[in-house]
């Protein structure tokens, strides 16, 4: 089956109680028994079931069997938020005096937690790019795991999943993947190598922007060493599944992130139309990004661009598609101002993967308590202006942000 196929028709779009066409909405905090003997079977992990939703919930369960399969995964556990996703994954496999690699010009958000988690004992070292010659020196016995973001936000960094997985796997270390900008549409990011795939949902598997949620995808592929990865000690007897084990019975449980089924319902319907959105967005962003680029004194930052840097990994990891982020500068602060002053359609918004075309001045927002260096390495200067992609028609966005552009170069 092919994407849009296996999204619709997949093993997990079927199976609801009574014969619904979508996953009921079970909106409750807790399921009710029969038996007292009943409920402690549950607890005891002895017979499916759900007691209470923190825990599990059909409707969560439904949306994280779904992109579990889309992923190609073992097991999904929803979160509340991406950030509650990225911080669970973390903990799951680090204690004090660990330490996590990671590449330069994260999100923002993640930035903030891997300073969180350096108080906590948890030490994280940057990398300039995320391929397998770029994190081996920084490979010590202290390292639990290798953590990137696929298409880096808004820096457009493409990360070598193969090379990065490959050279963590030696040293028997595992890759998590935030793969937030590529979606599963854009990379099949388990099957490229990585052991375990985050998406903050709040932004293109939900795509209508109405909830923040997040969801890590375990692969079930990582050989756990119980010596070297002592937070899961614990969990030695469940093998490959351990990682998922200790996440949904341990951290993830406890520190009680749970998405609301309400959400979890939101983000099943909004990604039935993922496939369709993604293909339209890259072409909208691909046609914006070549009509900007013919600007002068304006500098265009999108990954189908023949001159990008990683426009040839992009080729061979993201179907040779671009995403649906970019960004330019103005030249100025007082020009991406004036220009984002003077978009018709775009909204300005905080968000990235909605259907509608979203524009921010990110300096000045998102990055306003991140020291300049950190900023720029993230590929976001005081002249940056980003762009996420709608499904709007091509030709209204095109002559919508070149009319913007060119009023504020005259
Ligand atoms: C938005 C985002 C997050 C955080 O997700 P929330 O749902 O806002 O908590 C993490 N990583 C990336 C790449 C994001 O774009």
């Amino acid at each position: 089956m092919q994407f849009n196929t296996k999204l619709l028709h997949g093993k997990t779009s079927r199976g609801y109680a009574s014969r619904e066409m979508l996953p009921p909405i079970s909106q409750v905090s807790a399921f009710r028994y029969e038996s007292m003997e009943e409920l402690e079977k549950v607890f005891a992990h002895k017979s499916m079931g759900y007691a209470y939703t923190r825990i599990g919930n059909p409707t969560i369960a439904a949306f994280e069997q779904r992109i579990s399969e889309l992923e190609g995964g073992v097991g999904a556990v929803c979160c509340s938020s991406g950030m509650s996703a990225i911080a669970s994954a973390l903990l799951a496999v680090c204690g004090s005096g660990d330490e996590i690699i990671t590449c330069s010009g994260l999100y923002g958000g993640t930035i903030e937690l891997l300073h969180d988690l350096e108080k906590l004992g948890i030490h994280t070292v940057y990398t300039a790019e995320m391929n397998g010659d770029s994190i081996r020196p920084f490979i010590n016995e202290r390292t639990k795991v290798v953590f990137g973001e696929l298409i880096a936000n808004p820096s457009l960094k493409v990360m070598d999943v193969a090379g990065t997985a490959a050279a963590a796997h030696e040293a028997g270390i595992p890759l998590f993947v935030d793969a937030t900008t590529a979606t599963p549409y854009l990379a099949r990011s388990l099957s490229m190598g990585a052991d375990a795939v985050i998406h903050s949902t709040s932004k293109y598997l939900n795509g209508g922007g109405n909830s923040i949620g997040g969801i890590i995808v375990d692969g079930g592929k990582f050989k756990w060493d119980a010596d070297k990865h002592t937070a899961l000690s614990d969990y030695k007897k469940y093998g490959p599944m351990a990682f998922s084990v200790r996440l949904r019975n341990d951290i993830w449980e406890n520190i009680g992130g749970c998405m609301a089924p309400m959400n979890a319902f939101l983000n099943y319907i909004g990604t039935d139309t993922l496939g369709l959105r993604m293909e339209r967005i890259c072409d909208n962003a691909d046609k914006l990004a070549r009509a900007l680029y013919e600007i002068e004194g304006i500098k265009v930052n999108y990954l189908t661009l023949p001159d990008h840097p990683y426009n040839k990994i992009a080729k061979e990891e993201l179907r040779g598609l671009g995403g649906g982020i970019l960004s330019f500068r103005a030249g100025s602060k007082e020009r991406a101002f004036k220009i984002i002053d003077s978009l018709k359609y775009a909204m300005i918004a905080s968000n990235i993967g909605d259907l509608r075309t979203l524009v921010i001045h990110p300096a000045s927002t998102l990055y306003n308590k991140t020291a300049v260096e950190e900023m720029n390495a993230a590929g976001v200067y005081e002249d940056t202006v980003r762009v996420s992609v709608g499904i709007e028609d091509a030709e209204d966005l095109v002559e919508d942000f070149v009319q913007a552009v060119k009023s504020v170069s005259r």
